[in-house]
């Protein structure tokens, strides 16, 4: 930690309250800094007009789309200071129905214009939790454990100027920065997959499954806590809720817990390697997993590791896995304009159908299906990229016996995975993930058939990063083999 001098004073009316904030160190003058922060996702808007005696006035107060905009004036206006971007494994750049408001495939997290963090204060016992002074008051952030049905421990959080929260879990309700539903495995672009609207059961996800605390001044510093404030700011964990007492600070874990995966080596080279998934605490310690997802005795404290995000990290809310890509990590991975350029680069060397010899024609969009004559299939066996045609049907239907090399397998259709986010490299697309046709670099999807990902509430399985579908057979990828170029 960095060790600041007071200055400033308290400009967040609505995390204040009076007597509380006594004795906080505050940053100096860094929410001067940043004028164009907030959702990168919504309009901008200025919840406290009146706190901010900024002695310039902000031109533009609002940050539209991407939130890159606003450099377009004289003054000395600064691009948003970007922490990094929640990615959800399952989803190839954007969700079925479109990005809506706080849902959407993935959630940018940017510095805000007010600091909204909270950190850990005074801790004491009461009777009856439901009815104390703190939990009723819906200013004050506290979490309150119970341990018995006569007994509570209340923790207050206090707002932290060096700090920015960000929640994350199923509820729509406003103190949910991101809304996250269960994922639906090959959902996101129809096809033969089931639709994905509203059809999970049940959802294992919680309402309010975690935060994200994000340091204002070094923002390479992200850090992640199980359990997310409800609107009227609390944390409760129930009597059959997993906690703990020791060296007099309380800590518990969640019904379904938020699994951890930290990669060994640095996720952007595609050197990395899977870590092992831990589980993080409401108070942001880091254990081994239970022996089953929800079971009563925690794991083993993990001495070596901790709870700060690094480039990517997985977060397995039980029911949805998140990628987290930190601002430096992303500014080496390829842009979704690069990955098109590569689809395009593919596309010039017109590839030909070795049965059909039609041209074909990769989509440049992942939601868009090539014109039917265009449309390459791969043989998942062998790899080669033809045409639709019935030749080599086998009676079975799906397995199709490939023309080139008469080796006989499933075919599926190929399709650009073009989510950034999950490259590890950048370069030409030449391999495929199998069963699911979607492409990638070699070393994006070597990484990924070497990544186990939480499979509901037991088992680990390597996935599709842009549909979550489980790998299938020996290795879960194809090297693709076109017929291009031949003119
Ligand atoms: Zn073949
Ligand atoms: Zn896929």
């Amino acid at each position: 930690m960095v060790i600041r001098s007071d200055g400033g004073s308290s400009e967040s009316p609505l995390l204040v309250e009076e007597g509380e904030a006594v004795g906080q160190p505050h940053s100096p003058h860094l929410k001067h800094s940043h004028p164009h922060v907030g959702h990168a996702h919504q309009p901008h808007h200025h919840p406290h007009p009146q706190s901010h005696p900024h002695p310039h006035p902000h031109p533009h107060s609002h940050v539209h789309g991407h939130g890159h905009h606003g450099q377009h004036h004289h003054d000395k206006a600064k691009p948003p200071v970007k922490y990094g971007e929640l990615v959800i494994l399952g989803y190839n750049g954007f969700l079925p129905p479109g990005d809506r408001g706080r849902r959407r495939s993935k959630f940018v997290l940017v510095k805000r214009q007010t600091a909204s963090g909270v950190k850990r204060s005074k801790h004491y016992v009461v009777k009856t939790p439901h009815s104390s002074k703190a939990i009723l008051d819906t200013t004050q952030h506290s979490i309150s454990y119970t341990l018995t049905r006569t007994q509570a421990v209340i923790v207050e959080y206090n707002e932290d100027e060096d700090t920015d929260m960000f929640q994350i879990g199923r509820s729509s309700e406003t103190p949910i920065d991101f809304v996250v539903m269960d994922t639906c495995p090959g959902g996101a672009e129809g096809g033969s997959a089931p639709s994905s609207e509203g059809r999970v059961a049940q959802s294992t996800i919680s309402r309010f499954a975690c935060r994200i605390l994000a340091d204002r001044t070094d923002p390479r510093t992200a850090r992640i806590y199980a359990a997310g404030f409800d609107s009227s700011r609390n944390i409760f964990l129930g009597e059959k809720a997993t906690k703990w007492q020791e060296n007099r600070e309380i800590d518990g874990l969640t019904t379904n817990g938020v699994l951890i995966m930290h990669p060994r080596g640095q996720f952007c080279g595609g050197e990395a390697e899977c870590g092992l998934w831990r589980e993080v605490s409401v108070g942001g310690g880091v254990f081994s997993l239970r022996e089953s997802r929800s079971a009563q005795q925690k794991g083993c404290v993990v001495e070596d590791e901790n709870n700060e995000l690094q480039d990517g990290t997985l977060i397995d809310l039980c029911g949805a896995t998140l990628l987290w890509r930190s601002a430096e990590g992303l500014a080496k991975s390829p842009t979704k304009h690069d990955l098109e350029e590569l689809v395009d680069a593919i596309n010039a060397g017109r590839p030909q159908c070795p049965v059909g010899l039609n041209t074909l024609v990769i989509p440049r969009k992942a939601a868009t299906d090539s014109a039917q004559q265009h449309q390459p299939y791969v043989y998942l066996k062998c790899g080669h990229v033809q045409g639709h045609h019935d030749w080599g049907q086998e009676k079975d239907k799906v397995t199709r016996r490939c023309p080139m090399c008469l080796v006989a397998g499933p075919i599926v259709k190929l399709c650009m995975g073009i989510e950034p986010a999950f490259y590890v490299d950048s370069g030409p697309p030449t391999y495929a993930f199998s069963p699911c046709g979607h492409m990638a670099t070699e070393k994006t999807v070597k990484y990924w058939a070497h990544v186990a990902i939480p499979h509901g509430t037991n088992g680990f399985d390597a996935v599709c990063p842009f549909c979550a579908v489980p790998l299938e057979g020996t290795p879960g990828y194809v090297k693709l083999i076109f017929q291009d170029n031949v003119d």
